[in-house]
């Protein structure tokens, strides 16, 4: 069943949420997903958000394991373990769930910006010079990088520039 219904949270906000919450006990993995992103970035309730995230995740969820990805990066025990659940991931499917997850936060959330978490030293690939580098011709900044594909030398760097490109549209 489809939950996401932007007219219906326009209407009348918490028949949504409740909605949502009926089909999430449900175990809707889209409603998991969505009372993720309510219960993070609209209630600040950051450990029960993550709970839901990861409900829908362990079901097959890409845009919640994209999101733990993103929310997890910056978490230096965690990262190795991060990293590992998105190999899975390619990078165009990694890039369809940046976008697609941007729309969805504009839909449901107000305030973001808190969420934005400057990467720890943000500077290039110490390990290889062209980690990163893309195909000239196809480059194109202004579709978004939607054109180009981009090489790098591990996963880490590959997540790394992953997060920075979400946080820049975030
Ligand atoms: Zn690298």
């Amino acid at each position: 069943m489809a939950v996401e219904d932007w007219t219906m949270l326009w209407e009348d906000k918490n028949a949504y949420v409740e909605f949502l919450r009926r089909c999430a006990a449900a175990e809707n993995l889209d409603a998991n997903f969505l009372i993720g992103l309510e219960e993070i970035y609209n209630q600040g309730r950051q450990e029960t958000g993550f709970h839901h995230l990861q409900l829908a995740s362990r079901g097959g969820h890409l845009l919640a394991l994209y999101l733990i990805g993103y929310l997890l990066f910056l978490d230096g025990d965690s990262r190795c373990v991060i990293i590992d659940m998105l190999k899975g991931m390619s990078s165009r499917e990694a890039k369809q769930c940046r976008w697609r997850v941007v729309e969805i936060l504009s839909e449901m959330t107000w305030e973001r910006g808190w969420l934005k978490r400057k990467i720890n030293g943000d500077r290039q690939c110490e390990e290889d010079e062209s980690c990163g580098e893309w195909n000239r011709e196809e480059s194109d900044q202004w579709l978004g990088e939607k054109g180009v594909e981009r090489k790098f030398c591990s996963e880490g760097c590959r997540w790394r520039h992953e997060y920075l490109m979400f946080c820049s549209m975030i």
